[in-house]
């Protein structure tokens, strides 16, 4: 042996060994479980590409984050669908819409436990876009229509401070239009709030990995005259790393208090590039096609579940990710914590 020094595996021998040694950590402390809140009482939907996770009316929602909060899960992020959607999601920004009235039943039930809501609109509006659309510029085709980003931004402010009146601990924007967490900032400082942190999707790349989420959360764009058919005019192009770390400079720049990466498997490049260039701390969003292709292999019996969940999110964290936004939170807190509610 050329380098009897230089034998890596010495300190593999033992499990003691290897975690003396290891250099990263997963705890259920890491995780942030999304939860989907619909108008009803005991309402528990299937979502039918994502086995395990359901639609929750405001009630069964309670015993969801109480069985999570059992294995060990102490945050959440809320999506609400509401009961109508018009063309300026206005679902989205009202004092008694479905996600204020999840919020304080979690904070007055789930007393310790970190809520957090995403703040958009496609979940509320009729064409399923993040932001109210206006006709296109002069010169498009026919009756294109646009999302128009500044008409936008005062209804995403209305709506976070909508949650933080019901109590939210954290407002996550995710709707990618431009100057949004300025906006949201002003707009919750201006009402009081200004101890509501922001985690902003700052680099959100638009892409197919959202699939089973839009059935979840019903916010698919809609078919209709005029109406983009997709988001890749707001959400980054999967190509783009140097153009990620602007967005995130952006928002940080803005206000941001934390910075998320989504999806994360296929962008934990980015989470790197993030995580080494920004000193606040960095999300990575486990997504919904990220779930439910391991919810797919494993129900097939191609892979160990439990381990390929632990590994992934695993090295979501080694990539650089303090938290981890994932469907899997409750599975995973419980495997971390032995505590199988
Ligand atoms: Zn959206």
């Amino acid at each position: 042996m050329a380098f009897p020094q230089d034998r890596p595996r010495r300190l593999r021998r033992t499990e003691a060994l290897r975690s003396l040694v290891r250099e990263t950590t997963l705890s259920p402390d890491d995780l942030v479980w999304p939860l989907f809140v619909v108008p009803g009482e005991r309402v528990r939907r299937p979502v039918k590409s994502m086995p395990g996770v359901f639609q929750l009316s405001v009630d069964e929602l309670v015993a969801e984050a109480q069985a999570g909060w059992q294995a060990g899960v102490r945050s959440v992020i809320l999506f609400g669908v509401p009961e109508a959607k018009d063309a300026v999601g206005s679902g989205a920004y009202a004092d008694d819409g479905i996600v204020p009235r999840a919020v304080r039943a979690l904070k007055e039930r789930v007393p310790g436990l970190v809520v957090m809501t995403d703040v958009c609109l496609c979940e509320y509006t009729d064409h399923g876009h993040c932001g109210v659309l206006r006709p296109a510029r002069v010169g498009a085709p026919g009756a294109a229509l646009t999302v128009d980003n500044d008409l936008t931004l005062p209804l995403l402010a209305k709506e976070a401070v909508a949650h933080a009146r019901a109590g939210a601990d954290l407002v996550a924007p995710s709707d990618m239009m431009d100057g949004r967490v300025a906006a949201i900032r002003a707009g919750l400082d201006a009402a009081g709030f200004d101890d509501v942190p922001i985690l902003s999707y700052a680099a959100k790349f638009a892409g197919a990995f959202y699939g089973p989420f839009r059935d979840a959360a019903e916010s698919a764009p809609r078919e209709g005259p005029g109406v983009p058919t997709d988001r890749k005019a707001y959400q980054m192009d999967p190509a783009n790393w140097r153009e990620a770390l602007r967005e995130v400079e952006l928002d940080v720049a803005e206000g941001a208090d934390l910075v998320m990466v989504k999806p994360a498997v296929p962008y934990l490049d980015i989470v790197r590039l993030v995580r080494d260039r920004f000193l606040l701390p960095t999300a990575a969003y486990h997504v919904s096609g990220e779930y439910a292709m391991i919810k797919a292999a494993a129900e097939r019996g191609w892979i160990d579940e439990d381990r390929v969940v632990l590994e992934t999110l695993l090295c979501c964290r080694r990539a650089g990710a303090d938290l981890v936004l994932t469907y899997y939170a409750r599975h995973a807190a419980a495997l971390l914590t032995g505590n199988r509610a």
